[in-house]
């Protein structure tokens, strides 16, 4: 794919305000545990997605469910310790089975 040299330096741009750190927006957890119930189709075509050839995982679409990449990272680690802890559970329940 090619991409616009404009494109590139908008996307870019974008991609830097999304990842202010000095400008962080207040977090909405019940949007993020809403996320983390029904989550979000985020490329629907990776190939397709121009803006991933610029951002990788940081793209377009990730940038219009989350209002910034700190709301992204946070997601992220809430998904991985529920996944850690349903696993951690599965483990118990079939230790105590014996
Ligand atoms: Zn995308």
């Amino acid at each position: 794919m090619i991409i616009d040299r404009l494109e590139e330096i908008k996307e870019r741009r974008e991609l830097e305000v999304w990842s202010d750190p000095e400008r962080i927006p207040g977090i909405d957890l019940e949007r993020i545990e809403e996320l983390v119930k029904h989550p979000p189709q985020f490329c629907e075509d990776k190939s397709e997605c121009q803006s991933r050839y610029v951002s990788g995982e940081y793209c377009q679409c990730i940038r219009t469910v989350f209002p910034h990449k700190e709301h992204y990272e946070y997601y992220k680690s809430v998904v991985k310790n529920r996944l850690e802890y349903s696993f951690e559970l599965l483990v118990f329940k079939r230790g105590n089975s014996k």
